[in-house]
């Protein structure tokens, strides 16, 4: 392998490989002059994009426009939004879309040949572009399919960052580890592009797969780059409620097309809470079942879509249905469907600006790991795949700015030290004290809980991929404790029972 590269991506959902294909448009990579390596953990669809349902944000139709998308985005946000950033990534919107679509993504269309948008929480418009359910599988195929046959663009699957080290200004040596060769290589880049997705593995439930784990989150925090707001955790409101770790969703879209969410008496319960019922932001929402279910003294509520025409489901959420009847031998049609809220989305992340350039030179962060600004508070649904291909978008003129200085400093990057530690009970501490309700001495308590774990573990003989990634995710859950403890003012996802708002 090639140990010198121009920039390095790590991660291949929609952020990596829409910044890998917008590089691939430069002049200077049609000239032979960049060149480019990506890694990721597993194989190139072992992503969270893979499993995003709903869709992605963009105006269209005709009663929308610009201003309505950005006022729902900052309101869903609670105005704590960058607003040049809102309005830069929702104008951009249409045109990315338009990158899309000539990469090969299909969406879906009605029968007079318009795009079929649909309405999701907290959007005043249909203005959500999909295909049936699985609209993210749509787009992680597409893109993939159109790097596949790229000989000039080097691909790294089952390659874990592993480490990081700046050695010069733009110069980053990385050591790398190949899970299904068991080897560790080496290699340097100019500029390296954070792509690693969510951290959903913070938390005993989560929407996210496992290769969520907050990684870039932690390399960049090592790095002394700025992170921000990584406690404004998302969760979703509509996570099957099965039992087990990673919880299939239950798109937001299934309320959009007229599901209703009852308690255990099945009584519909949201208009005691808020007047956009179920169609109100997801912090909402998340915040009104946690409610019923402690009045009720139970483990979940229902969601009920028998009330759905059954052309709609079939048509619409075909993959829903099937999940539902493999997995609780349900058929929603005529059954109700047992929810809980689930971990989903990090708002917070990697401090960038309007280029994706983290606070240290050459670092780059796109897609979820970022903090961009765009969400504020909380995400807007379906603008988070949105935010993802707009900055990979926005980065390409700092990206390719000054390449070609290549690095000629001889590395050795090794491979970290690993501790047996208890990701479990990591995952314990921060559901129960740092979930959707939270109080000043619940995060107390846990960042001495997670202080203990961080202190008592044993070495291993040799490195562990396992508790590799397990240290990751204490260190990062350390991270969102301080960063929950600091938070002096409820705002949008966050809600602590001691503060005002
Ligand atoms: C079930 C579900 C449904 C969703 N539905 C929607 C929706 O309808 N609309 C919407 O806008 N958003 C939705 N989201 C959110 C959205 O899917 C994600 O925010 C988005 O896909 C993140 O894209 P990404 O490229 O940043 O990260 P991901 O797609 O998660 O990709 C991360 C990549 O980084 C790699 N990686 C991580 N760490 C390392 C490392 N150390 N070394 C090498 N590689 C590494 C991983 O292997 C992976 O390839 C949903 C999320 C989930 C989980």
């Amino acid at each position: 392998m090639k140990d010198s590269f121009d920039i390095v991506i790590v991660g291949s959902g929609i952020a990596g490989l829409s910044t890998l294909l917008y590089l691939r448009d430069t002049e200077l990579f049609k000239q032979g002059e960049l060149s480019i390596c990506l890694i990721t953990k597993g194989d190139m669809n072992e992503t969270n994009t893979h499993w995003a349902q709903g869709g992605i944000a963009a105006v269209k139709g005709v009663q929308d426009n610009f201003e309505k998308h950005i006022a729902d985005t900052l309101n869903a946000g609670a105005y704590e939004n960058n607003s040049f950033i809102v309005e830069k990534v929702i104008k951009a919107a249409p045109s990315l879309m338009d990158d899309l679509i000539r990469w090969g993504a299909k969406f879906d269309k009605n029968k007079e040949g318009q795009f079929d948008l649909a309405q999701e929480g907290g959007h005043s418009e249909a203005r959500i572009w999909h295909k049936e359910d699985q609209t993210g599988k749509a787009i992680q195929d597409a893109l993939i399919n159109e790097i596949k046959n790229d000989a000039h663009i080097f691909i790294q699957e089952h390659t874990s960052l592993v480490n990081v080290e700046q050695l010069a200004e733009s110069v980053f040596g990385l050591a790398l580890f190949n899970k299904k060769t068991n080897s560790f290589s080496n290699i340097n880049c100019g500029k390296l592009v954070l792509a690693t997705g969510g951290l959903g593995m913070l938390y005993q439930t989560t929407t996210n797969q496992q290769i969520a784990t907050g990684d870039g989150i932690y390399f960049a925090n090592r790095l002394g780059a700025a992170i921000e707001n990584i406690s404004y955790i998302q969760f979703h409101p509509t996570g099957l409620y099965e039992g087990g770790q990673i919880a299939y969703l239950i798109t937001e879209a299934l309320r959009g097309a007229g599901a209703k969410l009852l308690n255990q008496n099945r009584e519909a319960f949201m208009h005691k809470y808020d007047a956009r019922l179920e169609l109100a932001p997801r912090d909402i929402v998340s915040r009104s079942i946690m409610k019923e279910i402690e009045l009720q003294e139970n483990l979940y509520v229902y969601l009920d879509a028998t009330n759905i025409d059954k052309q709609v489901i079939n048509a619409h959420f075909p993959t829903i249905k099937n999940e539902c009847i493999k997995r609780l031998g349900l058929n929603i049609e005529n059954d109700l469907i047992p929810v809980i809220p689930v971990q989903h989305y990090a708002c917070g992340g990697i401090k960038v600006n309007e280029f994706g350039e983290s606070t240290i030179k050459g670092l780059f962060a796109i897609g979820e790991v970022a903090s961009t600004g765009l969400h504020g508070a909380n995400r807007l649904a379906s603008n988070s795949l949105l935010e993802a291909i707009a900055f990979a978008k926005f980065s390409i003129p700092r990206l390719i700015e000054k390449v070609n200085v290549k690095p000629s400093i001889n590395i050795d990057i090794k491979l970290p030290t690993t501790r047996n530690i208890n990701r479990t009970q990591v995952q314990d501490y921060m559901s129960h004290y740092a979930g959707i309700v939270k109080s000043n001495q619940g995060l107390i308590r846990a960042g001495e809980l997670l202080n203990e774990l961080d202190l008592h573990n044993e070495m291993d003989l040799a490195f562990d991929f396992h508790h590799f990634e397990s240290n990751i995710v204490l260190q990062v859950a350390k991270l969102l404790i301080k960063d929950a403890i600091n938070k002096k003012e409820n705002k949008g996802v966050f809600y602590n029972t001691d503060l005002v708002g």
